[in-house]
Formats: C-alpha cells, structure tokens, sequence
C-alpha cells in the first residue's frame, strides 16, 4: 500500500516530464523539452525524448508557446502588492474610467478611506490628471487617495484635504507641491513629499500588511509569466519576510533583491547570497543619481527643452558615491545606480570607470539608462556596465519625451540596439509598479517600439526596436548573466532549472493577443498547469 501510494505521489508530481509543442528559445524553436527532478535534461526533436508515464507527458495546444522563465529586471515587489491589495487603477483609460472603478470600490468597501494606486492621465481623452472634483462626485463622506502610477503624486477628495487640516493657508513643505486653483485652493492634487501630509490617513504598513503584499505580488507576477525579479530598493524588513515565505513554500518566484541604501549594513553583515531555497538572493544595493523624466528631475546636460530654466536635479555627489560604492564593492555586493538624464549617465559611467581600477570584478550597472549622450553609448561596454532598461518606460514616455528633450537627444534615448550594438550587456524590466509589469506589453514594446495603440510619432526612432530573438534573451539570458547564474538559470538547456513561462497566442503581439498559461519554477507548477 505504502509503495502504491509512493508511486502514485511520484506520478503526480512526475519528477520526469515530458513537455511538447512549440518551445521558443532565443537561439531557435524546438519540439519538446525534458525535465528530470527540476532540472531541463534535453531540448530538442519530441522523437528523441525519453519516455514518460502518460500522465508526465504533456502536450501544448497548437497555439500555445513555451518560453524559458521570463524574468522582470526591476520591480518593487511590496509595491506590486500593495496595489493589488488596493483599488488598482493601472488599467484606467479616462477620467470616467476612475470614477466607475472608484464607485466599485465604494460599494464593496463601505467604510473606511479608500485607497488605490496605478493611474497616468498620458493619452487620456480628457488630457488632465485627477483632483478632488472628480472624486468627491463619487466619493465625499470619507478619504479617497489615489496615487499616481509613478508613485510621484496622488490625487484626493475634499475629505481627504480636510482630514488632513490642508487648506487655502497650508504652505507647501520642502521638495512637495499642494496644487492650487486660481483662487488658492487646493485642487487635491499633491506632488513629491506635499503626499506626506496625508500619508497619516494611510492603512499602516506593518509586518503583517508587508508579508501579505510580498506574497500577493509574487502570487501576481507567477500568474503574469514572471519566474523571476530583481527586486529594486528593498527594505531591510522586506529581507527576512521574503525568506520565510520561500521556506514556507509561498513564494512562486525568484527574487533576487537589491537592498536601499540604509539597508546596505544589513547585506554587509549577513554577507551577499541566497538562501536555502536558491530562490531569494540579496545581491546588490541601488542608489539614486537624479529623478525622473515626467518630472523634469532627469539630470541632463543641457536644459530641457520645453524648460530652459532647469537641467532636472542631482540626488547623488562623486564623493558621497565613491564612499559607498567602494564600501559596497568591497564587500562583494553588486551595484547598481538610477540614472535617467544624459548628464546622470556619463557621470555614473565616470565614477564606475574609477571604481573599476580598484575593483575590476565588481558588478556594475545603471538603472534606467534613458537618456544617453551618443557620445556616451559605447562607455557601457569599456567600462563594463550593465544597462537595465525598461521597455514600457519608452512607449509611455514618447508621448512628452520629444517635448522635454528635442529631436537631437532622442537619438540615445531608449536606444536598445544602439547600446546593444557596442557589446553593452543590457537587462530588460518594468518598474512596476510604476508600469504594469505584464510580460505581453513588455515584449511588445521591446519587439515593436509603439505605444498599445500603434502610435510612436516623429523623432522615435524605429530602429531602436529589437528583433523578436534580442527581446526574448534580454528578458531570459541577459538578467540570470547580469546576476552571476548565466550558468542555471536563464534559458533551456541540459543541467540548468526548468523554468518556464507558458503563454497561448503571442505575447510579442501585446496583451489583446495573449494570455498567461502556466508558469513552471524548478520543474513545478507554480501558477496554472499545462493540460
Ligand atoms: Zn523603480
């Protein structure tokens, strides 16, 4: 009884399997793919496979393809969380598409201040963001705080600016703006750190509500196709959660986290490395050189175009980053700096150059890298400096991006195959929860350059798109290479993991033609199941 039983659990488990159909590697098709105990053991021809029980065999339909695991190059996975605990508007199109979701939620949740996060007015008919009207029409009993995707403001209702004693008279605090109407008052739209008045009316992100968003969002991602993330500006409670959730067996992904720069000392002290799972890692650190574009805080060379007062903000000095990097460094982490403006760009390239005298085997790269000098393009590769882009940023920002830089610096803006052309090793994420971190629109947006819609405009420079081939390896290969496992994981091939990420119709298509099937993590399925 106990042997039937053994192998009845061995069958259902099947620790060797056999999966056909299309299999879409970087280097090519192929026809099926053996797993043995977690592992890939043959990609290759169906006829050459071992054989299986019927049960470990698995067919894909005919307009199904497996990939190897996809993996997100930046993303904040608490944040990923928290927004799904919350009103998720990152699928909003209008200013009535807010109101409906809005009146949704008021209905299902009716007490307490409403809380939501992932709205962007780019390409909204009604050409405005948010503020308190649109809301109180819906909402005007209790607080309604919506943040914006970028995580850079939030709109509010009248309740929300009473509850937090903002009036006409509130001046507006250091770095943070409360915009106002013609007569003074606030429109309940609030900028940078004017949020932070109102975060008291915020749910507390205690240990429990953290634990919940880190298994909520790596629940999310798996169901998205995601096998695995680089976790960006971690905080040091997140680090311990994470392990336990992997232990546990709640965690189906892999994560390998760069820590904020106040947790760095906790790294340092614990030592870079993953745990017993193999599926968290703390690797690097992420530093922050400048702000972001949308904002005019990218650092540039020359002024913005559309603002000729201002060339964006500097968040990061040479000697305050030479401290911390050689600290870093020294201490085996990897790391890594945001740096979005050309100016940023060449700095951070200048700095790394020095710190690689010292450290010629330091993991070195730049977040972001948006805008770059043409003259700065090839400097990735001789200094030896990964680029982790994000192809969604590019096919949002072409809508104000010609705007803020002028034709001229579009030429290194967003510039894959330029960069990619000098040898530069380049890892491709979303941010979100910044963007939506949805595979179908990443690849998309890698392979056709276009915003959803098909618009790119003048200046965008189609050339800069990938091949299907390159999109697909700077989301498989290049991130495992970039994190030291180009070895294990990261593609289909004898020896390493047998992750994969199972979509039916073609995600290089975007979203209105895909869907995410199942996700395979070590040789399990971690979300769906291939029939
Ligand atoms: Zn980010």
């Amino acid at each position: 009884m106990l042997a039937l039983m053994l192998m009845l659990t061995m069958q259902t488990e099947c620790d060797f399997r056999v999966i056909e159909g299309r299999i879409e590697l970087p280097t090519g098709t192929h026809e099926a793919v053996a797993i043995a105990r977690g592992k890939v053991r043959e990609v290759g021809k169906a006829s050459d496979m071992p054989s299986v029980p019927a049960t470990c065999r698995t067919r894909l339909a005919d307009d199904q393809t497996a990939f190897p695991g996809l993996t997100d190059s930046h993303v904040h996975l608490l944040g990923i969380g928290l927004r799904e605990m919350t009103l998720n508007l990152d699928s909003a199109r209008s200013v009535e598409d807010v109101k409906r979701a809005l009146a949704r939620t008021a209905e299902e949740q009716p007490e307490g201040a409403i809380i939501g996060r992932g709205w962007i007015e780019t390409g909204w008919p009604e050409g405005r963001a948010l503020d308190r009207r649109d809301l109180d029409e819906i909402v005007s009993d209790r607080p309604v705080l919506l943040t914006r995707a970028d995580g850079h403001a939030m709109a509010v209702n009248t309740a929300t600016l009473e509850a937090a004693g903002i009036d006409a008279d509130t001046e507006d605090p250091e770095g943070g703006r409360i915009v106002r109407d013609a007569d003074g008052q606030a429109t309940g739209y609030l900028i940078d750190y004017a949020m932070d008045l109102v975060m008291p009316l915020m749910p507390e992100l205690d240990v429990e509500r953290r634990r919940e968003a880190l298994r909520l969002g790596a629940e999310t991602y798996a169901s998205r196709g995601w096998t695995s993330v680089h976790n960006m500006s971690v905080d040091g409670e997140d680090l311990p959660l994470l392990k336990e959730l992997a232990a546990a067996g709640e965690l189906p992904l892999r994560v390998a986290n760069f820590v904020t720069r106040d947790a760095m000392g906790t790294v340092i002290e614990e030592g870079p490395g993953c745990d017993a799972t193999g599926l968290v890692c703390n690797l690097g650190v992420k530093f922050y050189a400048d702000g972001a574009l949308g904002s005019r805080g990218a650092l540039l060379k020359e002024p913005y175009s559309d603002e000729p007062a201002t060339i964006g903000l500097r968040l990061l000095t040479k000697d305050d980053a030479m401290g911390v990097y050689r600290e870093a460094a020294s201490n085996g982490l990897q790391i890594t700096t945001h740096a979005i403006g050309d100016q940023a760009n060449d700095d951070i390239l200048s700095w790394y150059g020095e710190l690689r005298e010292d450290f010629p085997k330091a993991v070195l790269r730049i977040e972001h890298a948006q805008i770059v000098d043409p003259v700065d393009l090839d400097r990735f590769a001789s200094t030896g400096v990964i680029a982790s882009m994000q192809p969604s940023h590019a096919i949002g920002d072409l809508h104000f991006a010609p705007e803020r830089l002028g034709m001229e610096r579009l030429r290194g803006a967003y510039a894959w195959n330029s960069l990619a052309g000098e040898g530069t090793l380049i890892v491709f994420g979303s941010d979100a929860p910044v963007e939506q971190g949805d595979p179908r629109i990443e690849l998309y947006a890698a392979h056709v350059r276009q915003d959803l819609e098909g618009f790119s405009g003048e200046g965008w420079h189609p050339e800069e798109a990938l091949s299907r081939a390159e999109a697909l390896a700077l989301f498989t290969t290049s991130p495992a290479l970039s994190i030291g496992r180009g070895g294990s994981i990261g593609t289909l091939a004898p020896g390493f993991a047998a992750d994969l990420s199972i979509f039916e119709g073609d995600p290089f298509a975007g979203p209105s033609q895909a869907r995410a099937v199942a996700t395979m993590i070590n040789g399990r399925w971690v979300s769906g199941e291939a029939q």
